[in-house]
């Protein structure tokens, strides 16, 4: 294997006495022309990626090359004439400062290389979620609701930091303040995605040796604090309010992340909901039913009167234009309030009721309820 490898410097096309920016310089350059985003699907630009990364971080660690300018790629192969102090790949904890080194600029902070972006540099903090309640009706025609959350901000004895005043963060010991951890073992394998969040610091590259007492090291403050939501005309259940800048607090001067707050609608005894129309149901006698008449319909604006036409059959839908949700974007746009009316049969009646019902059904039949009787048992007996 070591026989087959070709030179480090080759590689790198450097001579063997480029000094660090020579070096940088040529790797940048590979990098850029085979990097694998750059060249999907190409195994052999992916190769050539891999063997001039390979080249750089041991070249460009000063004891890295000065073993392997002593012994060739022996140096690092764990047997024959090594070292001693290397065993294959497994310590090249430094990929991260090369990464962060050559990758940093490369793709400006905003897309990181799989090493992971930056941890310093301004960030935007994290949005947060709540809810609020509200009524059908307040849904229908918007209003205004006060919530209460826990508001982050900045420690004003640490101002963030979360050391004690007078102290400050230290570099992290295990990352050397990178924030990340790379793990090259299966480097040539091809491997670059074990890169692992320092679990020293969590990340940020710092850690406090004295704790802020307010803060209690965190660098934030939580109080609550209330806030006025606007909820607009039309809102429908589960969407959601954003109150831009209430979130969490960003870091290294990053902005405020965002408030959203869902809103839950409370289910209305009578009203449902389907985007901007509601439905309901109405119980209409079987008299005006038959006779036709005004009745009475609650909507989300009042009682309307609306016309029963005679000889409505149960299960008729009735269409109220423009009664129904405002548009969220338009709220003189609005959908339609659509009535179900159902025909009742009364289940008690009153001996007059009663006798009013069988001079109604002799009418209809041309019989008398009697004769129907005995016209049935006929029936029957046959
Ligand atoms: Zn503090
Ligand atoms: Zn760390």
């Amino acid at each position: 294997m070591a026989e087959s490898k070709r030179d480090y410097y080759e590689v790198l096309g450097v001579p063997k006495d480029a000094d660090d920016a020579a070096l940088k310089k040529a790797y940048r350059a590979l990098a850029k022309k085979y990097h694998p985003d750059a060249n999907p699907g190409d195994k052999e630009a992916e190769i050539k990626f891999k063997e001039a990364s390979e080249a750089y971080s041991v070249l460009s660690d000063p004891e890295k090359r000065k073993q392997y300018d002593q012994f060739g790629h022996a140096a690092f192969d764990g047997g024959a004439g090594g070292a001693g102090g290397f065993s294959g790949y497994g310590n090249f904890t430094d990929m991260g400062d090369i990464f962060g080194d050559i990758f940093g600029d490369f793709f400006g902070g905003g897309r990181s290389y799989r090493s992971g972006g930056r941890s310093s540099g301004p960030m935007r903090g994290a949005s947060v979620r709540t809810s609020v309640r509200i009524t059908f009706e307040e849904a229908v025609f918007g209003c205004e609701k006060e919530i209460e959350i826990n508001y982050k901000e900045e420690c004003s004895d640490c101002h963030g930091t979360g050391a004690k005043p007078g102290t400050s963060p230290q570099t992290c010991p295990k990352c050397n303040g990178k924030g990340k951890i790379v793990y090259t073992q299966d480097w040539f394998l091809g491997s670059m995605q074990n890169v692992q969040t320092c679990p020293d610091c969590g990340g940020t590259g710092k850690v406090i040796k004295e704790k802020c007492p307010k803060c209690y090291g965190s660098g934030y403050i939580s109080t609550r604090k209330k806030f006025k939501v606007t909820v607009p005309a039309g809102i429908d259940n589960g969407q959601s309010i954003r109150l831009a800048g209430k979130g969490e607090p960003g870091t290294g001067g990053g902005e405020r992340g965002d408030l959203l707050v869902e809103v839950v609608v409370s289910a209305h005894p009578i009203f449902k909901r389907q985007n901007m129309n509601i439905f309901s149901t109405v119980p209409i006698s079987f008299a005006k039913a038959a006779l036709g008449g005004p009745i009475r319909i609650k909507t989300v604006d009042g009682e309307v009167e609306y016309d029963v036409k005679a000889g409505t059959q149960t299960d008729t839908k009735v269409r109220l234009k423009g009664k129904g949700v405002p548009s969220l974007r338009n709220r003189a746009v609005r959908g339609d309030h659509y009535v179900t009316l159902v025909v009742q049969v009364p289940e008690r009646l009153n001996e007059e009721q009663r006798e009013a019902l069988r001079r109604f059904d002799e009418a209809m039949t041309g019989n008398s309820s009697d004769s129907e009787r005995h016209r049935k048992k006929g029936f029957f007996n046959k």
